[in-house]
C-alpha cells in the first residue's frame, strides 16, 4: 500500500504497482533501491520481462531521472501498460520475449518527482553525479558543478558518494544489460529544443564513441523502416557537453570491462521537445511543471502514443542483428567513413 500522502503527489508510483499486478508472474519485479525522505520511502522499480539468460539481447526503457520532467515517466509506463496488454494475445511478442528481455525503470527519481524538482531529495542532479569529468570546459553552471545543492545542475559534492538513484541505475545495467550480446536502452527526458532528439554519448565529450559505427547502422535502418520519423538523430555533446553524465561513466566502464566477445551497447536518451508544446500553449510556462510537460489533456495523449514505434522498432533490432550489426569488414568501414561526415564532420 502507498501511504496517501505519496499517492496524492506522485501517482505514477500506483500506476506502476497496478501494472505490476496486472503482469503477475509474466513479470520479473525488483526493487532496486529504497530512497528515504523524512518520514517517507520511495521504492525504485525494476520490471523485467522475458527471458532470464543474462547474455539475451536486451532492451530497456528508463524515464524519471530529473524530477520536474514526468512526462518521461509517463511515456515509459504508458509503453509498460501497452505491452502488458499486448501480452494477453499477442503471440510474436511471446515469441521475441524468449529470446530476448525488456526491463522498464519508469520512475528513477522518486523524491525529486514528488518534489517537483529537477535534483533528488539531496538536491543532487543525477545526470551530473557520476564520477567523470567533461573534456573542456562545458557550459557553467549548466554543463554540472559542486559549489551547493542550491544551485541547479549540482553534481553532489566530491566527498561523497554517489547517489543511492545513481547506484540504482548502475545497478540495473549489471544485472539486466552488461552481459547482453547486444542492448539498447532508452532514458526518457524532455525540457530542451523543439524537436524530438535521440541521443546518444558521448555527453562528456565532442570526440566519437567506440560504438559510433554500429549507431550510425541503426540509425540507417530506423530510416529506412520508417522513412517519415521525426527523430533528430545526433551525439548528445553536439548540443552540450557536461560533467558526470550517468550514461558516459556506464559505458566507459562497460566498455573497459567489454569481453572479446564483441557485445554491443548502445545507450540512447530521447530528449522530448517541450519547446513546441509551450508554442502552442504558451501560457503554461506559468506552471512549474509547464516547461518540461504537456499540460492540454489532448497533447499529453498525443505524446504518450507518439514513440511507441521507437520503443518497439529497438526491441526488433536487438532481436534481429543480422540486419544491422553483422556487418562485412568493407560494410564497416564505409558506414564509419559516412558516420564520420555525418556527425562529427570530418
Ligand atoms: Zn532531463
Amino acid at each position: 500500500m502507498i501511504p496517501i500522502e505519496i499517492e496524492k503527489k506522485l501517482p505514477e508510483l500506483a500506476n506502476i504497482e497496478r501494472v505490476i499486478d496486472s503482469l503477475g508472474d509474466q513479470a520479473h519485479v525488483e526493487i532496486l533501491e529504497t530512497i528515504r525522505y523524512k518520514d517517507l520511502e520511495f521504492p525504485i522499480h525494476a520490471i523485467v520481462l522475458g527471458t532470464q539468460d543474462p547474455e539475451a539481447p536486451s532492451v530497456g526503457y528508463y524515464g524519471g531521472v530529473h524530477g520536474l520532467e514526468r512526462i518521461g515517466s509517463k511515456v515509459v509506463i504508458a509503453y509498460l501498460e501497452t505491452i502488458s496488454q499486448l501480452l494477453t494475445w499477442d503471440d510474436t511478442l511471446h515469441d521475441r520475449l524468449k529470446e530476448t528481455r525488456m526491463v522498464f525503470v519508469p520512475l528513477l527519481n522518486p523524491v525529486g518527482t514528488f518534489l517537483k524538482r529537477r535534483a533528488n531529495g539531496n538536491g543532487v542532479d543525477l545526470m551530473r553525479n557520476a564520477p567523470i569529468l567533461a573534456k573542456g570546459v562545458p557550459l557553467f553552471p549548466m554543463g554540472g558543478h559542486r559549489l551547493s545543492p542550491k544551485l541547479p545542475w549540482f553534481r553532489g559534492y566530491l566527498k561523497n558518494e554517489i547517489e543511492l538513484e545513481s547506484k540504482a541505475l548502475l545497478n540495473a545495467f549489471q544485472k539486466f544489460h552488461a552481459q547482453s550480446q547486444q542492448s539498447i536502452t532508452i532514458d526518457v527526458h524532455s525540457g530542451f529544443g523543439a524537436i524530438d532528439r535521440l541521443w546518444f554519448p558521448y555527453a562528456k565529450t565532442v570526440e566519437p564513441f567506440p560504438e559510433y559505427p554500429e549507431m550510425y547502422s541503426l540509425k540507417t535502418l530506423f530510416d529506412r523502416s520508417y522513412a517519415n520519423h521525426f527523430y533528430r538523430i545526433e551525439p548528445q555533446a553536439r548540443q552540450y557537453t557536461t560533467h558526470g553524465d550517468l550514461w558516459d561513466y556506464i559505458y566507459d566502464s562497460y566498455f573497459e570491462k567489454k569481453n572479446e566477445v564483441g557485445n554491443y551497447f548502445l545507450p540512447l536518451t530521447l530528449e522530448m521537445g517541450s519547446w513546441m508544446w509551450i508554442k502552442k500553449n504558451p501560457r503554461q510556462i506559468f506552471n512549474v511543471l509547464g516547461p518540461f510537460n504537456p499540460i492540454l489533456p489532448h497533447r499529453r495523449q498525443r505524446i504518450l502514443r507518439r514513440h511507441i514505434t521507437l520503443f518497439d522498432f529497438v526491441h526488433r533490432a536487438v532481436h534481429s542483428p543480422e540486419s544491422w550489426l553483422k556487418m562485412s569488414f568493407e560494410h564497416k568501414k564505409a558506414l564509419e567513413q559516412e558516420a564520420l561526415e555525418y556527425w562529427y564532420g570530418r
